[in-house]
């Protein structure tokens, strides 16, 4: 008989593996018993690899020699914010990868991208897990952070190659966890998975309906976790430090280490005790650290946080169009919830008591296990999943067009038909972006499609078919068609780190990109959408044809009646108005009267400068 799939939750801080046995989960233990094993790598000795335990312990020692929450750092370019913040945070040396503008870790002689370290606690898991259970493990379910994007997924699927574990799907966190409810309570419900973990927090909303759970958004933050508290109280720490020796701890990696060690357990102890004392003794040379912090001071320096996290909540739920009372369930996940401040704040902003029964470290990795079990028993729930980020194209003018907006459901395929915008242009060139900002080089890239050898025709004339489609595990196959000679180029989005997707969107080659060959919306009705009424701009733009722009209520929908403003715009139309200005002179109306109407279901007037500048300049 086939082995079990590894129900495997690749966490920040921890991994948890789980396998069904007799329709229940197994975790899987090591020989003391515990199941969260530290995602931790160390070079210990002789160029010998520790994983887990043994590296954390080992790592006080060498902490140079240390890697943990490469899952920070997995699928992201060098010069994303998080890396650049994980420098500051980690002892480590994380380096820009000369091949590719990826990361690099240093461990020892050795450089090791950050999935190659996830690949290497993979293996560890795999094998003990091979020893424990007695079985010969060969296919496993992942799981990722809801927010992971392209780059990071298919990084983690490539760390599980690696491994030499076949990856049956990546599953979202969130998801998993309400999969563990599987057998409990009535069918038809929404759960609201709120996970807290070490490095990373994530909320959804999941309908479940016998056997189909539905994702209705999810949302959340990569670098918001568990560690921005350890961090947190360090900082505390060695402020006390230096005011009574007059040293900065951050200059002493072993110091710092040994703090960051004490902070976190400082911080766990204070989950079940009001005040917790603590003594470092010779943190740098003669001097240590004698002092103590309180339950009360923890709160008061974690509220901030646990805001932010509460902030993403309000959101998520207005995506949904959701309140707190239509909610049948809130499971909390991630060791981090169980600090009893942020388990109070939680049931209050929800207004109801999470979840009984649900243990925060194992749910993901149980749920995991079952999905893996029913996927090789061929009939896996059905999971309706959404992306949590939008995807699209470059067009003229450097504008996104958005194919897939964020929070669609997949599996999804979504196509548009574009043209070139220059006569005798015989290139397409098509960059992928991720992200929502209408100014597509503000946006990330993703890899691009050309297609070169175009017949030579009249600008507009020529028709460019491109689709989008995002697997069940959430990966994007893109396609580019030329529809007059039937080339075709398609490509899958490998991490960011391809020749073809090394930087961010940046500068892009304006005389061969393309336009849509039909503006999305001719007439745009509330409530407003900025991308929309700049699709219409870009193409009156590139057609130097003229369009009637309506901006009207919701009532309007209902009543037919009230438009708020109309307006016909031309290219030339735009003459010297800019910025907001050009704006308000576009939709044919005064700042004031716009203002007057903002308490009503339109959307507030934005501040939108920047992308109008740089189209109306042409
Ligand atoms: P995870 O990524 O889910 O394994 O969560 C790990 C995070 O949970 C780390 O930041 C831990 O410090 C934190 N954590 C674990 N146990 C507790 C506890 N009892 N109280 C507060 N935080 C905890």
């Amino acid at each position: 008989m086939a082995s079990p799939v590894l129900g495997i939750d690749l966490g920040t801080t921890n991994c948890v593996v789980a396998i069904i046995k007799d329709d229940k989960p197994v975790l899987l233990q090591d020989d003391q018993g515990q199941h969260l094993f530290p995602s931790v790598v160390t070079l210990g000795e002789g160029d010998n690899i520790w994983m887990g335990r043994e590296a954390v312990a080992l790592g006080a020692a060498v902490p140079g020699r240390t890697v943990y929450a490469s899952k920070r750092l997995i699928g992201r370019w060098y010069s994303d914010n998080v890396v650049q913040k994980a420098r500051n945070m980690y002892p480590y040396h994380i380096m820009e990868n000369p091949a590719g503008g990826g990361v690099l870790v240093q461990l020892g002689d050795n450089r090791y991208t950050p999935e190659e370290i996830s690949g290497m606690i993979l293996k560890a898991m795999k094998d003990l897990a091979a020893k424990r259970f007695d079985i010969t493990p060969e296919e496993a379910v992942i799981t990722v952070p809801a927010y992971f994007n392209h780059a990071q997924r298919e990084a983690t699927q490539r760390a599980a190659g690696k491994a030499n574990l076949r990856v049956l799907r990546l599953l979202n966190e969130p998801t998993a966890a309400a999969l563990s409810l599987q057998s409990e309570g009535q069918s038809d419900r929404v759960v609201a998975v709120y996970d807290f973990g070490g490095g990373t927090f994530d909320i959804s909303l999941i309908r479940i309906q016998e056997a189909v759970y539905e994702v209705l958004a999810t949302d959340g933050d990569t670098f918001l976790g568990g560690d921005d508290f350890d961090g947190m109280i360090c900082d505390e720490l060695s402020n006390q430090f230096e005011q009574s020796t007059g040293i900065k701890l951050r200059n002493f990696p072993l110091s710092w280490h040994r703090l960051r060690d004490s902070a976190e357990k400082t911080k766990k102890e204070l989950t079940h005790s009001e005040r917790c004392a603590l003594y470092l003794p010779r943190l740098v040379g003669e001097d240590s650290l004698a002092t103590e912090l309180t339950r009360l001071k923890l709160e008061e320096m974690a509220k901030p946080l646990i805001e932010r996290s509460l902030k993403i909540c309000a959101r998520t739920l207005e995506a949904a169009k959701m309140n707190p009372s239509e909610l049948s369930d809130v499971i909390l996940v991630g060791g981090q919830t169980r600090m009893p401040l942020l388990r109070q704040m939680v049931e209050e902003f929800f207004g109801r008591p999470a979840s009984p029964g649900i243990d925060p470290d194992t749910a993901v990795a149980e749920g995991a296990a079952r999905e893996g079990s029913m996927l090789r028993e061929g009939k896996g729930a059905l999971l309706l999943d959404i992306t949590p980020i939008t995807l699209g194209i470059n067009i003229v003018g450097n504008r996104l067009y958005p194919l897939i907006h964020r929070n669609t459901k997949i599996p999804v395929r979504k196509d548009h038909m574009f043209t070139t915008h220059r006569d005798a242009q015989t290139t397409a060139r098509m960059v992928i972006l991720q992200g929502d900002n209408p100014v597509a080089s503000e946006n990330v890239r993703l890899g691009e499609i050309v297609l070169s050898n175009l017949q030579e025709s009249e600008r507009f004339s020529s028709k460019i078919e491109v689709a989008f489609e995002i697997d069940a595990n959430g990966i994007l196959h893109v396609k580019g068609i030329d529809q007059d000679t039937g080339n075709e180029k398609e490509i899958t989005i490998r991490g960011s780190f391809d020749e073809e997707g090394k930087e961010k969107a940046g500068d892009l080659p304006e005389s061969e990109t393309v336009a849509p060959s039909e503006p999305s919306a001719p007439t745009i009705s509330g409530p407003f959408r900025e991308t929309e009424l700049i699709d219409v701009l870009c193409f009156l733009h590139a057609n130097q044809k003229s369009g009637r722009i309506e901006i009207s209520t919701k009532e309007k929908e209902q009543t037919g009646s009230m438009i708020m403003a109309a307006g016909e715009i031309t290219h030339a139309s735009l003459g010297d108005h800019k910025g907001k200005d050009a704006f308000f002179y576009v939709l044919g109306m005064r700042e004031g009267y716009y203002a007057f109407h903002e308490g009503e279901s339109i959307a507030e007037p934005r501040e939108i400068e920047e992308p109008f500048d740089s189209l109306i300049k042409r």
